[in-house]
């Protein structure tokens, strides 16, 4: 059975989350932008062995710590998609415009595209791109677990910003209504920034997608 854990990191307080097999307790982390000893704190006491990086795009609070911890744990980093190299190639000059003296830049093992899969410890995620707020932002789905992991396309209540370079609100707004709302009304989302909601709850009551 797969397991998941959000823990807020950094100052903009990011959902990093540890997601495992119960049984084996391989682990992947998804989104690791930084306060490395938190994450590799609650990883020793859940019993998890750390394998995989995966990123949902390079925005230094979801990917600041990603170089440093994939080297300290020789681990590969999975995703984003290769149109947010150039937010990874301005890692360093945004951890020193926010303070995360330790975020650099780092080349993806693998990019991902649309309609992939990651897997661990044979549990299978799906892989959709959904630009907009970035536009190499993936999102991981586990039909398994009803959950999908959607960084900042979507919040309970809002929506990703998409005033940055290569941000566009049509395009946002397309990839939540072409690539989120299939997953069905009673996935639970883990957001990149505050709490979980549903997709049937925001096609409901989010302002910015509400009927759509
Ligand atoms: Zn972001
Ligand atoms: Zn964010």
């Amino acid at each position: 059975m797969l397991k998941y854990q959000t823990i807020p990191v950094t100052p903009f307080q990011q959902n990093c989350s540890l997601v495992w097999d119960s049984e084996t307790k391989q682990a992947a982390v998804i989104d690791p932008g930084g306060d490395l000893e938190t994450l590799l704190g609650e990883a020793r006491r859940l019993g998890l062995k750390l394998e995989q990086i995966w990123l949902t795009h390079a925005h230094i609070d979801h990917a600041g710590g990603t170089a440093e911890l994939a080297e300290q744990l020789q681990l590969p980093v999975i995703g984003p998609h290769a149109a947010d190299q150039f937010w990874i190639d301005a890692l360093a000059q945004q951890g020193a415009m926010f303070g995360f003296p330790e975020a650099r830049p780092f080349r993806p093992t693998r990019w991902l595209q649309d309609g992939e899969t990651v897997e661990l410890a044979g549990h299978v995620l799906h892989v959709r791109h959904c630009p907009g707020h970035t536009p190499g932002h993936v999102v991981f789905h586990s039909p398994e677990m009803k959950r999908a992991f959607v960084g900042d396309v979507l919040f309970a209540g809002s929506i990703g910003r998409t005033d940055f370079p290569q941000g566009d609100h049509d395009t946002l707004i397309a990839s939540i209504t072409q690539r989120l709302w299939p997953m069905g009304d009673d996935t639970v989302f883990i957001p990149g920034h505050g709490p979980e909601s549903t997709f049937g709850r925001e096609r409901r009551s989010n302002p910015y997608v509400a009927n759509t």
